[in-house]
């Protein structure tokens, strides 16, 4: 394996402090993941499942909201819900006329427009489903909180891919919820075809998962079972050729000069820019790569005294945050994209005292948010935070971390599916070399795994029959 960094975990970054309070562990890259049997299979097999802490699925996740016919909310913040439909009586951040008409809209009593024919935003998608409300205050949110990306833009079969299929997949009509009868009925059959090993560590559907120090836990782990002589640090990819015998040739940029690594197989997981530049000589359709645009992120770690919190939903002095975080909606005018309640999630990521808050901030629609200074950026998530969750007399709280990703998330965005649909068949030409990476995966942490997982199956077959091959040549 090979990095450009002197660390592995590409934006998978964990970090933690001692200090005369205590000990602070915070993320700088995402801060939890959905678990998938990728992930608990392979931490199983690297020895890690006893790391693994998952958030209690039951914690509210909250959208901040205030006005335009919304109910009123201890703090503006409204619980999405988790129980249908149950919990629809008490929530109110959509009003009733735009309940019903998602209501409707989600069993196919109201029929959504026929699909265009160019490829749908995902604000075309939801607003032709379950109408404007629905829309601006819950899918406007999600939308930030995945991709930091601009709903107008990213197209909904490549960025909400699974959710787009449901509707072709019912049996009652468009309706998505007649697809999700269907899906949850696949999904079924998938558990039953491929059951988890009883070894590997269970979870429930709405619970998110990290690992004790954090997410770079994982990345470390694969790196330890590797071992030092199979990862190189510091070793950034700047050619990618193949010798007439069918060998890669992989050139390095390293601080000791110019380094060539010869394999029989390569998987290239860099990011678009570097993708796009390195691979076009084996694969020339990765050029079209460098379309792929990944707006600036920043990731702001602040911790606040316990007592600094205004009275919030299931809170207590003792406790004042119980929930996943808040997202915001655009239509708020707030900055920020969103705060995780990060020591609300997991266990031990701060001293008793705090409370740790992860804000995000920028995006596809806040380019700007590049051209600030760190201390900019603080001062603005400080005050969002303040906005929301913080009393008026509240002191500033301990910064931990501020991490500017200039290159932070790709969007899917219109025409990404035939960029990706020419990459695969360029890369079928190419026996060997296999591209991934969070362009192409999914963004989520869990479908990169995923993916990775798969992959590694593939080359690992790959160099079976390659090797019976040669060995029959050399015979
Ligand atoms: C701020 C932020 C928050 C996020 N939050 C979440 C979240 O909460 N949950 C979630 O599921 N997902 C989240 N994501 C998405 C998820 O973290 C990423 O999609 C995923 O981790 C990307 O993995 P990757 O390996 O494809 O890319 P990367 O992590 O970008 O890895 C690419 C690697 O390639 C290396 N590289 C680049 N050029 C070269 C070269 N020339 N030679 C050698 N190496 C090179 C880089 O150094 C890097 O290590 C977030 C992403 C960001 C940026």
């Amino acid at each position: 394996m090979a990095e450009k960094n002197q660390e592995v975990g590409g934006n998978v970054i964990s970090k933690s402090i001692k200090d005369e309070d205590g000990e602070f562990v915070w993320e700088e890259g995402p801060n939890s993941f959905q678990p998938t049997p990728a992930i608990v299979k392979t931490a199983h097999e690297l020895g890690i499942s006893s790391e693994l802490v998952l958030a209690d699925g039951s914690l509210p996740r909250f959208v901040y909201w205030s006005g335009s016919g919304a109910g009123t909310k201890l703090a503006n913040l409204h619980a999405l819900p988790t129980n249908l439909p149950g919990d629809l009586l008490s929530f109110n951040l959509l009003t009733w006329p735009g309940k019903i008409r998602a209501g409707l809209g989600a069993i196919g009593l109201i029929k959504p427009s026929p699909q265009p024919p160019y490829e749908e935003s995902i604000r075309e998608f939801v607003t032709r489903h379950l109408g404007v409300e629905t829309f601006e205050r819950v899918i406007d949110p999600f939308v930030s909180g995945v991709y930091a990306g601009d709903p107008d833009e990213l197209a909904m079969n490549s960025a909400l891919r699974k959710i787009h299929r449901l509707e072709g997949l019912g049996d009652f009509g468009p309706g998505l919820v007649s697809g999700a009868i269907n899906r949850f009925k696949e999904i079924a059959d998938e558990k039953s075809l491929n059951p988890p090993d009883p070894e590997w560590r269970t979870y429930k559907s709405g619970e998110l998962g990290s690992f004790r120090r954090g997410l770079q836990t994982l990345p470390i782990a694969v790196s330890k079972y590797l071992g030092p002589s199979r990862v190189r640090l510091g070793h950034a990819l700047k050619s990618l050729d193949r010798e007439p015998g069918g060998m890669f040739v992989a050139t390095f940029d390293t601080e000791e000069g110019e380094k060539v690594i010869k394999a029989k197989a390569v998987a290239l997981t860099s990011p678009t820019k570097t993708t796009s530049k390195v691979a076009r000589k084996l694969v020339p359709e990765a050029k079209r790569l460098e379309e792929v645009y990944s707006p600036p992120v920043a990731s702001v770690t602040i911790a606040y005294p316990k007592s600094s919190f205004k009275d919030l939903p299931g809170g207590s002095p003792s406790s004042p945050l119980r929930g996943f975080g808040h997202l915001l909606p655009r239509k708020m005018g707030i900055r920020s994209l969103g705060t995780i309640w990060s020591s609300s999630l997991f266990p031990n990521r701060c001293p008793p005292d705090y409370e740790l808050l992860l804000t995000y901030i920028g995006g596809a629609r806040d380019r700007g948010i590049a051209d600030m200074s760190e201390a900019d950026i603080v001062d603005r998530v400080n005050k969002d935070v303040r906005k929301v969750l913080l009393k008026d007399n509240a002191p500033d709280g301990k910064l931990l971390g501020c991490r500017v990703w200039p290159v932070a998330i790709p969007q899917y965005r219109r025409g990404h599916k035939e960029i990706l649909e020419e990459l695969e068949r360029g890369e079928g030409k190419v026996e060997g070399l296999y591209l991934g990476g969070n362009y192409r995966t999914g963004v989520a942490f869990g479908d990169c795994v995923g993916f990775g997982v798969e992959e590694a199956k593939k080359i690992k077959e790959f160099l079976k029959k390659e090797g019976k091959v040669r060995a029959k040549q050399e015979a």
